[in-house]
């Protein structure tokens, strides 16, 4: 288990990284499409039923499966 991103730092606010993506702003993220979350991202890393995971694009700390950034991928 590693320790949670936090909005507030760099590489979240870089990114966008919201820690529930229903919070998102349309507005200022015109690529988020309701319904997108790190749970249903190519990049996210599920750790058991926990409600927190790794993502492909933070090492060394855990996003929300609930959340949401930029970033976010299609799955295949
Ligand atoms: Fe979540 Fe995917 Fe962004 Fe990682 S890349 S924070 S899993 S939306």
């Amino acid at each position: 288990e590693q320790s949670l991103l936090q909005e507030s730092d760099d590489e979240a606010k870089a990114t966008g990284y919201h820690a529930d993506a229903t919070r998102v702003n349309k507005a200022r993220f015109p690529t988020y499409v309701p319904g997108q979350t790190c749970a249903n991202c190519k990049l996210y890393a599920p750790d058991g039923d926990k409600p927190s995971g790794g993502c492909a694009l933070f090492y060394g700390k855990d996003v929300m499966a609930k959340g949401w950034c930029k970033a976010w991928v299609k799955p295949d």
